[in-house]
């Protein structure tokens, strides 16, 4: 049976799913009409699952073009009477808090879910925020699962959680719980409904000016107050007693699998309190377990969030036990846990003097993919900006695939700070300094928050060339369309919207290259680079992972190679190596892009083309 038929099956069934395609199954048993997303990782297979599914279930998806927008079209669907959900990785919050924030207050109508994938040891990320202080932040009430059945089985209960208090629930996981694989069993599915709704009605609620959002801010405290006393969720809880216990340990999200295999590992036993409502803390099952442990360890990664809590209360109680984690220095407040972390933690709180040592990892460096039309494109740039004597301008890069330009031998970004963040800062520092800035922006980073830069930019008479590396699709996440395509699938009234279009309308002046064309590449860069003011150069070429029928590859003629390595070392391209004294390129790595067949990577022209 294929993936779609099995994740739309019936109740009752077993499926191995990842956390983050539970997620999409829970949707779907949870009755969602509208579902809205900008992709990032470690959310994506959130709506790589929901985008196939949407049409046979009846619900309507779409990849928006940022998370504000994503975030205020579900709130729109929610107040229509719809049960929505939002998905974002973490620093997507960072783009969607102004409404997050405000829609608590006004609350919804239809149940609303946020979920925000957090990327602790930031594997495909800038900063690894704990969005948990999203939670206390927007008075939202949270909840955590540790693994695909509880991401299934939680978020329905978020939804209950959600229309039984009209506020939006944020639903928080990690990367080990979003790519965590599991068995997971299927309940029913829910067909969405419409509720009935009168937003006209309720212009009070729903208008947050000031006057009304005196009295709503209230509201929503007490809200917050009658759901951490609220039994009807209880289930999101649980104590798991282990007779003779030293100590406790509290605990909630990715932090509970860690715990379990690190009693397991160092033979320990615990009584744990095991938290799926994190914000707010359900009081309830918390004193009581306080009250029964005498010493607690507080297990969490990134910020001492729950830990916090639990010492503030422990002092409204009386100091009722004594309270261990990050704020004494048993455990880290960087980076992704391990079982060793969490071990040596627990080896201190059963008193034994032990400490058990990690096996360093090595790690290769990232690199573009075979046929990458970025590689081409930094190779020719970086060459140009050399032979125009321009290596000193400041290289203000952006968040995308084309990030990894940072590492050697391309070394193309000085700066990387945030989404749509290179038209801005390279903006910001060509005016202060008085000098041209170079930045780099992909296409769906561009529609995503480049265009308002860009116009800033454009207004503030900044001196930059801009690149627009078009490879027509949000590669990093998963292939998932631009506004360059149509948003659905069958959507035939819209044809997509063109780069060119935009830098028109807002007056800048571009040309347009070949991503594997390096001289045409070249020679627009040192024309461009001589004027001022602000350019752009849209340089195009497919991502190589988009399907594509490989018609070629290529081969080094080993009697003409020199030897000179310059397609390994400055190029770099991995389906090339060195052979001894000469190149070789491996034909199945190698996607037949014909970049490095260039007279600019190999000067004797000994990098031949092969049809298949
Ligand atoms: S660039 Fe050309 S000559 Fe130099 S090592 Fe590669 S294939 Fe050989
Ligand atoms: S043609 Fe050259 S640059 Fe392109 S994928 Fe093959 S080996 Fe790499």
């Amino acid at each position: 049976m294929s993936f779609l038929k099995n994740i739309l099956s019936d109740s009752g069934n077993v499926m191995l799913l990842l956390g983050n395609e539970a997620i999409a199954r829970g949707a779907m048993e949870s009755g969602v009409g509208f579902a809205a997303t900008y992709p990032g990782t470690p959310s994506s297979e959130v709506g790589e699952v929901l985008m196939k599914v949407a049409p046979q279930y009846g619900m309507y998806f779409q990849y928006s073009i940022n998370e504000k927008v994503a975030y205020e079209m579900a709130y729109g669907a929610s107040l229509a009477g719809k049960r929505s959900f939002v998905f974002m990785k973490h620093v997507g919050l960072n783009v969607a808090a102004d409404p997050f924030v405000t829609s608590l207050y006004t609350g919804i109508n239809g149940g609303m879910v946020v979920m925000t994938a957090d990327d602790p040891s930031m594997f495909s990320s800038q900063n690894e925020q704990d969005n948990r202080r999203y939670a206390d932040l927007a008075h939202a009430p949270m909840i955590e699962p540790s693994d695909p059945q509880e991401a299934k089985d939680f978020l329905k209960i978020a939804y209950t959680l959600s229309e039984k208090y009209s506020l939006p629930v944020l639903f928080r996981t990690t990367t080990r719980v979003s790519h965590m694989r599991a068995p997971v069993v299927f309940g029913e599915r829910i067909k969405p409904e419409q509720m009935d709704v009168r937003i006209k009605d309720e212009r009070s609620r729903f208008s947050s000016v000031p006057s009304n959002a005196r009295k709503l801010k209230p509201e929503l405290t007490h809200k917050m107050a009658l759901i951490s006393d609220d039994r009807e969720f209880n289930s999101l809880n649980k104590i798991e007693n282990f007779p003779g216990s030293k100590f406790g340990i509290i605990t909630s999200g990715a932090s509970y699998n860690y715990v379990r295999d690190s009693l397991d590992s160092a033979g320990i036993g615990a009584n744990i309190l095991k938290l799926g409502l994190t914000n707010p803390i359900p009081t309830g099952i918390t004193e009581e377990f306080m009250r029964e442990n005498g010493k607690i360890i507080v297990i969490e990664e990134l910020d001492p969030y729950l830990e916090t809590k639990i010492r503030v209360f422990n002092d409204h109680l009386g100091k009722i036990t004594e309270i261990h984690g990050k704020i004494d220095q048993m455990l880290p407040w960087s980076h992704e846990y391990s079982e060793t972390v969490v071990m040596n933690a627990l080896l201190k709180m059963d008193g034994q003097d032990r400490e058990i040592k990690d096996e360093p990892i090595k790690s290769a460096p990232p690199d573009f993919c075979p046929g990458c039309p970025h590689r081409s494109a930094f190779f020719s740039i970086r060459r140009a900006l050399k032979m125009a004597g321009k290596n000193d301008l400041v290289l203000s890069s952006d968040i995308g695939c084309y990030s990894l330009s940072y590492y050697e031998p391309y070394s193309m970004a000085d700066i990387i700070l945030d989404m749509g963040a290179s038209i801005s800062v390279g903006a910001g520092i060509s005016l202060a300094s008085g000098k041209k800035t170079v930045a780099f922006i992909g296409d769906s980073t561009f529609f995503h928050s480049g265009i308002t830069a860009a116009i800033n930019a454009k207004r503030s008479g900044a001196n930059m060339l801009l690149f627009i590396l078009d490879n027509s699709t949000t590669a990093m996440t998963g292939q998932e369309p631009t506004p360059e395509f149509p948003l659905t699938i069958g959507q035939e009234d819209f044809s997509g919207i063109s780069i060119e279009s935009i830098l028109s309308g807002i007056q800048i002046p571009f040309s347009v290259v070949d991503a594997f064309d390096e001289g045409k590449i070249i020679r627009e860069t040192i024309s461009s680079l001589k004027e001022d003011g602000f350019k752009a150069i849209i340089v195009r070429g497919e991502c190589a992972l988009l399907p594509h029928k490989k018609e070629r590859y290529f081969t080094v003629n080993a009697q003409e190679c020199r030897g000179c390595m310059n397609c390994t070392v400055n190029f770099h391209c991995p389906a090339i190596s060195e052979d001894g004294n000469i190149a070789k390129i491996n034909p199945y790595e190698c996607d037949g892009c014909g970049a490095c067949a260039e007279v600019y990577v190999c000067p004797v022209g000994a990098i031949r083309e092969v049809k298949l």
